[in-house]
């Protein structure tokens, strides 16, 4: 099989925009790894999040670095180009030994015809009954599905290709983790869907280790997750057969798993995904990164003083401009306009109430969403901030690296990976 880099079973995918929370970060992956629950920490953050802050992809090695140097971290940990594409991965190269390459703009536009022939021809296996262990009803799948299904994925899974052969030539295989992303897309991706996709990686010859796909119900950032839990637990269990079932029949690396992305804060499917994932033994990619930036928010709220000043001005300035700053978020927000505060509601808000309000505590009444979605897409607000925003980060360090590691591990790994 080709070489890879390889990721241990369950990981937690970090971004940090400002690139001030890494140790707070490592010490949830920390206190889990003590009770049993080793995480890998993956940094990550994508070409977008770098260009809003701007950040060049060797700051986050950096911090990675710097981290797992002070807490005297001996595991394996990693920086994950997130969401990269041809065009845009080349300064991730050599800072990165994660992947996460991105096709979901490449889906649903057709491959060549001939390519989409030969893809059938060579797989008669997928047509027919598919038995798969763990899944009640076998997959019936006909020879114009499977065609239907290549003409959506398969020149999304040719594009993959083509981004992984250029990281390979770049840093050689055995250095990095290969993640396909198909999340940023309108409809999720069905089992049967994920198998034939498999099969065309596989034909690729990616050693892929996650996957992203978009699963059923809504994803939105910073919030719990919204959908028919029944539902997503009947696909997230097919999902996990149906990989246990690519990693033999096709020979993709044992290490494969999902990736769930905009992963954080989704409370009602934890005990869900933990139960599904022992039952398989299957493990798992969890990637957060908006998450954290709230926490900052929290702690300087918290601090009160001058930190609770340039929170509520943070949120004063974007409240002028909500269109503005919703717009690119459209499909991972659901934010009630009605239920944001003016201005000077806020301005008049003590540390308790601005936390309140904020902090994902889904029992305190006072506890809104629509305020913390709000707060997760303006972050670009703070960068402007510039120095003032990173020296506030630095005096409260200590609050907000509380609520950092809190975040991640009591509300996080926790129910994902050790139960409450
Ligand atoms: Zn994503």
């Amino acid at each position: 099989m080709t070489k890879f880099l390889p990721l241990g079973k369950f990981s937690f995918g970090m971004g940090d925009r400002f690139g001030h929370q890494g140790k707070a970060q490592l010490q949830a992956c920390v206190k889990a790894t003590e009770l049993g629950a080793e995480v890998v920490p993956v940094w990550n953050k994508s070409n977008r999040e770098h260009a809003f802050i701007g950040t060049e992809p060797s700051s986050l090695r950096a911090e990675a670095d710097a981290a797992v140097k002070t807490l005297g971290w001996k595991k394996s940990y990693h920086v994950d180009a997130d969401h990269i594409r041809l065009e845009t991965v080349d300064r991730f190269i050599s800072p990165s030994d994660f992947f996460t390459i991105d096709v979901a703009d490449s889906i649903a536009k057709p491959a060549a015809a001939k390519d989409v022939k030969a893809f059938v021809e060579g797989h008669p296996e997928l047509i027919g009954k598919i038995s798969i262990p763990h899944i009640s009803h076998p997959f019936a799948i006909t020879r114009v599905e499977v065609e239907r299904v290549a003409n959506k994925f398969l020149l999304a899974v040719q594009d993959a290709g083509k981004i992984y052969r250029h990281i390979v030539k770049a840093k050689g295989a055995a250095n990095f983790i290969t993640e396909v992303s198909m999340d940023e897309t309108d409809s999720p991706q069905t089992p049967p869907e994920l198998l034939i996709i498999l099969a065309a990686l596989s034909d690729e010859k990616i050693p892929i280790q996650t996957i992203a796909p978009k699963f059923t119900g809504r994803f939105n950032k910073g919030v719990d997750y919204v959908g028919d839990v029944k539902q997503f637990e009947k696909e997230f269990n097919e999902d996990l057969a149906v990989i246990a079932f690519a990693i033999k029949k096709y020979g993709l690396p044992a290490s494969l798993k999902l990736s769930v992305h905009s992963g954080s804060d989704k409370f009602s499917i934890y005990e869900t995904m933990r139960k599904a994932l022992k039952k398989f033994k299957a493990g798992v990619h969890i990637k957060t990164a908006g998450t954290t930036w709230l926490e900052e928010l929290i702690g300087l709220a918290e601090a009160g003083g001058d930190g609770l000043e340039i929170a509520k001005e943070i949120y004063a300035y974007a409240i002028g401009h909500v269109d503005e700053f919703c717009a690119p978020y459209a499909s991972v927000i659901d934010i009630d306009k009605k239920k944001l505060p003016p201005a000077a509601t806020v301005n008049g808000w003590s540390s308790k109430q601005f936390v309140s309000a904020l902090r994902h505590d889904q029992k305190n009444p006072a506890f809104n969403p629509s305020f913390r979605q709000w707060l997760r897409v303006i972050v670009k607000v703070a960068a402007k901030k510039g120095k003032r925003y990173l020296n506030a980060l630095k005096k409260h360090e200590a609050v907000i690296a509380r609520n950092v590691t809190e975040n991640l591990f009591e509300r996080h790994m926790k129910p994902l990976l050790l139960g409450k």
